[in-house]
């Protein structure tokens, strides 16, 4: 029998737990650690809230969560409730599997002006995460900027540009849906500091923007590179420019303006105690593929700007950290001697849902290859219990958060799959604690 903690209950969490018990079968004991009262990180709190395709993947990590021998202890902060030391002496492995849930700063005169917001914090916020409830967004604006050319910038330009009734059907958080119906926002750019070839978009996610009610995406053809060069890009690269090629070919009338700027890199924001305006230059890419400013510069009015360029993992204290990547050293997810890391903490922010399995069986097939199926002198959850209770923690149990869950249902608009609780005593008042 082993014991093994897993710290963080998203997509690498759940998919390491699968893969854990797949080598063990039931010789394994699994705790999911979270330190929220409710499961599934990214997929509640970042998959966007109209992409419920997407966060139906929650059912697969639900079955993981309701099988034998695996427990969810949400509500548990590690360093706060229990430390890596005490993990580590309690468990046979301690698995990270902690995201990369911080902004990477865009590092620029005027980033810290009110109304710079990362998109951790704007994307949590729509998405119902207590960290991010109190946000309040300036939205009383006509234009934001929205800087990146990836698939979260995306996320934010269309979640900015839908109208209420494109929202049916999505768990956008109330006070999200609430406060843009009420704003005035008339154009959003997205900044790329590179060209049209060069985007991180993928095909499906960009020709979303061509069907939006209120919103038509603009490209300016010259910003194309020639179409025969189109050949040199994979397969789903080319289908992205394509999609590019067509927005630039329409000429839509609609109340939003989408607005793709490229071989554009902020170098400035600028404002009077908060965010007025961007300012940009322009850039030509060098032989390497790098973007390169020209000198030529130009200022874009905007009263919200959204730093979409990437995230990062946040240290714990005691493990190793490496603060030029923004996560945890590893070698193929192994930190130290029973210390793993899996998904975002152990490769970046990079790839998809999907990406994060792999991860999952490579370090359970190592865990196996270390401790094999012997018996553990390891006091495990049993320990985690005790310690728990004596410092007065109550743990959520899964069949807690499934309680909260009932009720985010049951509070549900109509048509709507939930209303999530975004605060956490809103979550634990759920349970009448
Ligand atoms: P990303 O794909 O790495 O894109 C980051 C973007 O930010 C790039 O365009 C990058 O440009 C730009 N950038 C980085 N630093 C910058 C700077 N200092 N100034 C200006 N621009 C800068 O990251 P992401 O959009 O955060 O997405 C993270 C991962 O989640 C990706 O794998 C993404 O595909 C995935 N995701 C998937 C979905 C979906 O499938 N529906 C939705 C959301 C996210 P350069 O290329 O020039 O570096």
């Amino acid at each position: 029998m082993r014991h093994v903690a897993v710290i963080g209950t998203g997509p690498a969490g759940f998919y390491t737990a699968e893969a854990l018990q797949k080598q063990f079968g039931d010789q394994v004991r699994i705790d999911m650690i979270d330190r929220l009262p409710v499961p599934y990180g990214l997929i509640r709190s970042g998959v966007a809230p109209d992409h419920q395709s997407i966060k139906a993947v929650y059912k697969r990590y639900e079955k993981v969560a309701l099988s034998d021998h695996v427990r969810f202890v949400g509500h548990v902060t590690l360093g706060e409730h229990v430390g890596m030391d005490e993990l580590l002496g309690l468990y046979d492995a301690v698995i990270l599997a902690t995201g990369a849930p911080d902004d990477r700063r865009l590092g620029i005169a005027g980033d810290d002006l009110p109304g710079v917001i990362g998109s951790a914090a704007f994307v949590g916020w729509y998405n119902g995460h207590p960290d991010f409830a109190d946000l309040d967004p300036p939205l009383d604006i006509a234009s934001v900027a929205v800087v990146g050319n990836g698939n979260v910038a995306l996320d934010v330009a269309r979640i900015l540009s839908k109208t209420s009734a494109e929202f049916a059907g999505s768990d956008i958080a109330m006070h999200a849906h609430d406060a843009l119906a009420a704003s005035r926002i008339e154009a959003i750019h997205l900044l790329g500091r590179r060209g049209p070839h060069q985007i991180a978009m993928t095909p499906k996610e960009l020709g979303e923007l061509g069907h939006l009610e209120e919103a038509a995406p603009e490209v300016d053809p010259a910003d194309l590179p020639a179409e025969s060069e189109d050949a040199a890009l994979e397969p789903g690269q080319r289908k992205s420019v394509n999609h590019l090629r067509d927005f630039a070919g329409r000429s839509e009338a609609k109340r939003k303006r989408i607005v793709f700027d490229f071989f554009a890199m902020p170098i400035a924001v600028e404002g009077d105690g908060k965010v007025e305006r961007i300012v940009v230059e322009r850039t030509r890419l060098a032989a390497d593929g790098r973007a390169s400013g020209t000198g030529e510069r130009y200022k874009i009015d905007c009263g919200l700007v959204v730093s979409c360029i990437g995230y990062q993992t946040p240290p714990i204290p005691g493990v190793p950290y490496d603060q030029s990547l923004g996560r945890f050293p590893n070698d193929h997810g192994v930190i130290a001697p029973g210390l793993y890391c899996v998904g975002w903490a152990r490769r970046g922010p990079t790839g998809t849902i999907g990406t994060n399995r792999p991860d999952g069986f490579e370090v359970a097939e190592q865990i196996k290859a270390t401790f094999g199926e012997g018996d553990s002198s390891k006091a495990g959850g049993a320990g985690l219990d005790a310690l728990l209770r004596e410092r007065g923690v109550e743990p959520v149990t899964f069949s807690d958060w499934q309680r909260i869950e009932a009720a985010e249902i049951e509070r549900a608009r109509e048509g709507n799959p939930r209303e999530k609780f975004a605060r956490i005593h809103e979550m634990i008042g759920a349970l009448g604690r």
